[in-house]
């Protein structure tokens, strides 16, 4: 397909799509290429290198947020957030949810700590009233 901007008796610009140079020609004569604005099919091709389309469309950088993935700002922004929790927290691996009632109930100091809890043990301790936040699986996380 070619790309011809378009131009008017009356000087309205438009564009038109040809699968090739002659076509333009072929349908200009059948009085086929007509101005969108005026509906005059006296128009001429405008003085412009056409554009040819390829398959090679360049996807616009907004198109990573419409079509779900998570942009590497906010990627990098939550690997930040986990690591600052991991730095500030004593692994309990999975005492966790034992862990968490103790300092819930007072038997040990309150800190932060992090580690395994099942879907379960989750479920168990917000009924508690135990405060806790799953952390983000990152990608690499997988070891
Ligand atoms: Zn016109």
């Amino acid at each position: 397909m070619i790309k011809y901007a378009l131009r008017c008796i009356d000087g309205h610009d438009f564009e038109g799509w040809f699968s090739t140079s002659s076509d333009f020609d072929t349908q200009k004569q059948a009085g086929f290429v007509t101005c969108p604005h005026c509906s005059t099919s006296n128009v001429e091709k405008r003085l412009m290198a056409p554009s040819v389309a390829t398959s090679e469309k360049k996807v616009p950088k907004t198109a990573d947020m419409t079509a779900g993935h998570v942009p590497v700002e906010m990627v990098a922004a939550l690997k930040q957030a986990v690591k600052a929790i991991r730095d500030n927290c004593e692994d309990v691996g999975e005492r966790f949810p034992e862990e968490a009632r103790k300092m819930h109930y007072g038997e040990t100091d309150a800190r932060g700590i992090m580690g395994k809890a099942t879907a379960e043990d989750v479920g168990s301790l917000l009924e508690e009233g135990i405060e806790i936040m799953p952390l983000p699986h990152l990608p690499e996380d997988a070891n």
